[in-house]
């Protein structure tokens, strides 16, 4: 079995409402899916994090090291890129454009064996899991506080056991809008709060202290993922439990972060952090850590089905009769393209979510979907 090609497709849809996580503001909606192919007609897929033109062109350099090797080699061909590239690329893009790689071989290998990707990774621990709406971005133009009411009120609506808002805009701003969304959602649904690195840490001790008695499960990114001595003190004086991990990358990164103690819960992209292969990794760096882990997840149906093959392998940490579950982090803004890709969308039930149990990532692309938001 031998690679034929590799292309990638950019993704792309104009916002008609933009909106802002705490330092950047989304006009569009912009996704890189890999799509390798191999002499036999198999077709797999995988999806990079982040800057989509950018990862299609770290991918066009990797390409030339696949063609013509066996896709089911997945080690070997992941370290073969990470060591090209290795001097100028242990983080940030070239790690994200691997990380769609390494997908869309996992999705070859499962198609080959007629397997899901959950059972070549070593069998699931589950084969559903509950969804957290993520979501209550800042939008441009909007009101605050009442724009939060409303939109997490309809996640309750819909069936959201759980769901995330974006802070890190201001102190006053963000915890006013915490206050008003925990009265809006009640005392049993679950609230995380994700500053996406807007504050420093004195700034982010002061919010997690102001709103530590309003039940928040994490609060994620408090300071920039540089600062792992920061966010050791979020850690250490506000009582919220401190996550991060979507701006980290490989096994290397991610062990600085365990080893410091930076965070309680570990936040890793398998679209980000290279991929599947090395998601596995991490997880059992994290259980070996003691430190729990719940996957970032932000794209289309192809990122959600390889974050839920990586979730359906994560293993109960301890394991106990009702072991405590991972959640799936479903985003629910705006993006016409992220279900239209797949010919079968994968969709939540009351906030809970199957994980897909076809061969590889278990899903299959719509082409017309392709075309009809190709950048
Ligand atoms: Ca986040």
């Amino acid at each position: 079995m031998r690679i034929a090609d590799v292309q990638t497709h950019i993704l792309n849809y104009d916002l008609d409402t933009r909106f802002q996580s705490s330092f950047s503001t989304f006009q569009a909606r912009t996704h890189c899916l890999v799509e390798i192919t191999c002499e036999d007609g198999t077709v797999g897929w995988g999806e990079c994090l982040g800057p989509a033109v950018l990862n299609g062109a770290v991918v066009e350099q990797m390409r030339g090291w696949l063609i013509g090797k066996n896709p089911l080699e997945t080690e070997r061909l992941w370290l073969t890129l990470y060591h090209q590239f290795r001097d100028q690329g242990q983080r940030g893009v070239t790690i994200t454009a691997l990380s769609g790689i390494d997908i869309a071989l996992w999705d070859i290998k499962g198609k080959h064996f007629g397997a899901p990707v959950h059972v070549l990774l070593g069998g699931a621990f589950r084969t559903q899991v509950k969804a957290y709406a993520t979501g209550g971005f800042r939008r441009v133009g909007g009101e605050r506080v009442s724009d939060m009411v409303r939109e997490t009120a309809g996640y309750v609506a819909e069936g959201f056991e759980a769901m995330k808002i974006k802070i890190g805009y201001g102190a006053v701003e963000d915890i006013a809008t915490i206050e008003a969304v925990r009265d809006a959602i009640g005392p049993d649904t679950h609230l995380m709060i994700d500053a996406n690195h807007g504050y420093d840490a004195l700034e982010a001790i002061q919010v997690g202290n102001a709103v530590a008695d309003l039940g928040i499960d994490w609060f994620e990114e408090p300071v920039v993922p540089e600062d792992l001595d920061g966010y050791i003190e979020v850690k250490q004086r506000q009582p919220i439990p401190v996550a991060g991990g979507e701006t980290w990358y490989t096994r290397w990164n991610m062990l600085d972060v365990l080893k410091s103690g930076a965070v309680d819960i570990l936040q890793p992209d398998v679209c980000g952090v290279g991929g599947l292969s090395e998601s596995v990794k991490i997880a059992d760096m994290a259980a070996a850590f003691g430190v729990r882990l719940i996957p970032h997840v932000w794209g289309t149906g192809v990122a959600i089905a390889a974050g839920l093959q990586y979730l359906a392998v994560l293993p109960d940490v301890p394991p106990r009769h009702e072991p405590r579950q991972p959640w799936l982090e479903f985003d629910r803004t705006e993006n016409p393209f992220r279900q239209a890709v797949l010919t079968t969308p994968i969709e939540h039930e009351a906030g809970v979510v199957a994980v897909p149990q076809g061969p590889g990532l278990g899903i299959e692309i719509d082409r017309a979907a392709l075309e009809q938001y190709r950048l």
